[in-house]
């Protein structure tokens, strides 16, 4: 089986948030993309970050830009906590520079750093009042 994509609008709608909510300012919302693929045959993988590099961007005349893929198989089935954690975590990997490659985990990306983030995104939701209902208490 090969494998599919589709536009992720719910993605999207989630990593444009996060971003905002976290003020990482130097990503792009205009840049980037958000996609859900089926028929990955990676058994692991829930989400990967694509960049479109410098030769790309100097060969086709494009600006940097990013796509955050969610494989759906796995994605799909995560709670909306793991999902915003999985793309905060995604969103890490877009470096300052926004220059189409990628930060490391080490040193910038790992569960500690994610939850931390995460904790904030959530305060910063429920001070705007957009937490859902099921997240009340
Ligand atoms: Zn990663």
């Amino acid at each position: 089986m090969s494998i599919t994509y589709s536009e992720a609008p719910d993605v999207k709608k989630l990593a444009d948030e996060i971003a905002e909510s976290l003020e990482f300012f130097h990503v792009v919302p205009q840049l980037v993309f958000c996609l859900r693929s089926k028929g990955s045959t990676s058994r692991r993988t829930i989400a990967r970050i694509h960049g479109l590099g410098k030769v790309w961007q100097e060969t086709l005349n494009l600006p940097a830009s990013y796509v955050i893929e969610v494989i759906s198989e796995r994605y799909d089935r995560l709670t909306q906590e793991e999902r915003e954690k999985t793309i905060i975590h995604e969103l890490l990997h877009i470096p300052r520079a926004f220059a189409g490659g990628f930060r490391p985990h080490k040193g910038y990306i790992d569960e500690q750093i994610v939850d931390q983030l995460h904790k904030t995104f959530r305060k910063h939701k429920q001070s705007i009042g957009q937490v859902f209902k099921e997240h009340q208490e």
